[in-house]
């Protein structure tokens, strides 16, 4: 069967969704086609209302979770009340040539539904980096290219936070932002003093915090401070694919969801020197299914978008679509979360918050920013936050004991994480597997993916400045924890991995231009994590989002001046 659109999206996720709200807006009859199954917003979110006690096993992993999901069940927002916006293991196999761990959410909304929401624009500081400290290749783009993108998004997507003012964290749209606790303001309060080129600032993230006009068109309203997010919003007060830009697709009359099909890869026209669509199967009946279009967006995620790419085979193409350098797959690179930091403070007994704010205290990188200034390259963002122990453990204990335990919170303790930039290199790479696939018919990913020298020595940077500062502010019980060291943290566990189809001026260096398009088969536009030249420190998701729209508005614009 041949079905004909305007538009293919690959993959209904964070990147997706944004593709197709876009073209739908603009007039395009728009195919999105998703592997996993439909999630309707608020209908599909069945553990959204429930208490800990509702659960089988009081909203644990369970051995038989982990035995079943060895890498999955890794990511600390998988147990009972998630598991479901997570793959199987054992259904969606890949070879790791280096350990990595490969999360993934297959179903309408990806990993929207399961994102931590973090919002942070890119700064030229950024942009500039690749140039400026001769890596990977330059970025074809500047933050001004980005910057109305940017607004463009968060605007509808709803950010909470302040504005800032920091030359390397440039201010987003805001709704308002939430509040420190007292334990958090005092160490601001001793970093600002002792560290003033270490600004503390409240996180921004994906919440709307005071509904606007274009949230509540959306059906969307206030955060509750739930912090129970990872189950699905029903108030759609964080931003999802499923509460936000699908259902505004929807509602053009433009889109098509097509659910439980694999896309297998691009078709390419070799008359036509252009793509035509794409070959899909269904994910139980396993039939064949080609779907045509004048453009296809890939927003498979990351990895699953160079293997698709990777696996669109043609005689001008015999190495993956638009691969005629050999560069897709190489420079994969991710975030460097390897590091912890806990500690204690004394005192504020008499302190105390409210709620469940879903989100912590963030300081934009501090090295390297305006010069080399360390043994390693690049820099890392810290965050941290400060709680009292024992509020948060609600299915402690049982009886009296507990009941009393209940109405006296703990000491105040403190957990600070990095976020560090890895540099990408070639040998960091992903490939398909000659004689493996998968049940239907696509080869195996290989991930050929290791940290760097680079980055166990940003790791250490991270501690010796970590503890410095909580020191500073009079914390104590300060412990340092190599998450890798201790077998828990592989490269993709923190679920950024970006880079493989990288965007640059130069088509023997990079396969993407400015605007995402293949430099060589243009009607196809990569704009999820496997576009990125770099990968900054600054969570990654606003940056997927703001490059989607504005590809989407250039290719609308380029079909109507007949350039596709
Ligand atoms: C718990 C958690 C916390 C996170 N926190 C943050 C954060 O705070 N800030 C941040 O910026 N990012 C965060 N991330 C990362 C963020 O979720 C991703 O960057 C983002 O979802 C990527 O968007 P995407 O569209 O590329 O991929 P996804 O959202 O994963 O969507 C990809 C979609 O493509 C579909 N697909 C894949 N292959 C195919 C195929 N062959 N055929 C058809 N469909 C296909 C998938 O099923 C999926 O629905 C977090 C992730 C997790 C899991």
């Amino acid at each position: 069967m041949e079905y004909t659109f305007d538009a293919i999206v690959i993959g209904s996720g964070i990147s997706g969704g944004w593709a197709a709200k876009e073209l739908c807006e603009r007039g395009l009859k728009t195919l999105v086609i998703e592997r996993g199954r439909m999630v309707k917003h608020v209908r599909d979110y069945p553990t959204a209302m429930l208490d800990p006690w509702d659960f089988q096993h009081g909203n644990t992993k369970t051995c038989t979770m982990i035995e079943e999901n060895p890498t999955i069940s890794k990511h600390y927002a998988f147990d009972e009340s998630t598991k479901h916006f997570y793959i199987q293991d054992a259904l969606h196999p890949y070879i790791q040539e280096k350990p990595f761990d490969w999360i993934r959410g297959y179903q309408v909304g990806g990993k929207s539904l399961l994102w931590a929401r973090q919002t942070q624009r890119w700064s030229d500081y950024e942009f500039e980096a690749p140039k400026r400290d001769g890596f990977a290749v330059d970025w074809p783009i500047r933050y001004n290219d980005l910057a109305p993108w940017y607004s463009h998004v968060e605007k509808f997507v709803g950010i909470s936070g302040n504005r800032d003012g920091l030359p390397n964290l440039p201010d987003s749209e805001v709704l308002p932002a939430f509040e420190m606790n007292a334990v958090e303001k005092y160490i601001k309060s001793k970093i600002n003093r002792h560290f003033p080129d270490r600004p503390v600032i409240m996180g921004r993230c994906a919440h709307v915090t005071a509904p606007q006009t274009v949230h509540t068109e959306q059906g969307r309203t206030k955060c509750m401070a739930r912090s129970l997010c990872q189950r699905g919003c029903p108030f759609g007060a964080y931003f999802s694919s499923n509460a936000s830009t699908l259902p505004w697709a929807e509602k053009t009359g433009n889109l098509t969801i097509k659910t439980d099909t694999v896309v297998h890869s691009i078709l390419y026209d070799e008359k036509a020197g252009k793509a035509v669509g794409v070959k899909a199967i269904e994910s139980d009946t396993k039939r064949e299914h080609l779907y045509k279009a004048r453009i296809i967006f890939v927003n498979g995620a990351t990895l699953n978008s160079n293997l698709i790419l990777l696996n669109s085979k043609s005689s001008k193409f015999p190495n993956g679509l638009g691969n005629l350098n050999g560069l897709m797959g190489t420079h994969i690179a991710f975030h460097n979360y390897r590091g912890r930091i806990t500690a204690s403070i004394d005192g504020f007994e008499d302190q105390y918050y409210f709620g469940r704010r879903p989100t912590q205290v963030f300081m934009p990188s501090f090295r390297n920013v305006y010069k080399q200034e360390t043994d390693f390259l690049r820099g890392y963002m810290v965050a941290f936050s400060a709680s009292r122990e024992g509020w948060s453990k609600r299915a402690d204990g049982i009886g009296s004991t507990f009941k009393e335990a209940l109405t006296e919170a703990g000491k105040w303790v403190v957990s600070m994480m990095m976020q560090g930039e890895t540099v990408p290199i070639k040998e960091n790479h992903v490939r398909l597997s000659n004689d493996k696939s998968d049940q239907w018919g696509v080869p195996l990913l290989i991930t050929s993916i290791a940290y760097t020298e680079n980055d166990d020595k940003q790791l250490l940077d991270f501690f010796q400045e970590g503890v410095k500062m909580l020191e500073t502010a009079g914390c104590q019980d300060i412990v340092t924890v190599d998450q890798h060291a201790i077998g828990y943290r592989n490269p993709g566990l923190e679920v950024h991995d970006m880079g493989g189809v990288r965007m640059g001026n130069d088509p023997d260096t990079s396969l993407l231009n400015k605007w995402n398009q293949l430099h060589h088969c243009k009607n196809v536009f990569v704009t999820d994590g496997a576009c990125m030249t770099s990968t900054g420190n600054q969570n990654p998701s606003l940056t997927f989002m703001a490059l989607t729209a504005r590809a989407a508005n250039y290719a609308v614009d380029e079909i109507k001046r007949g350039n596709l």
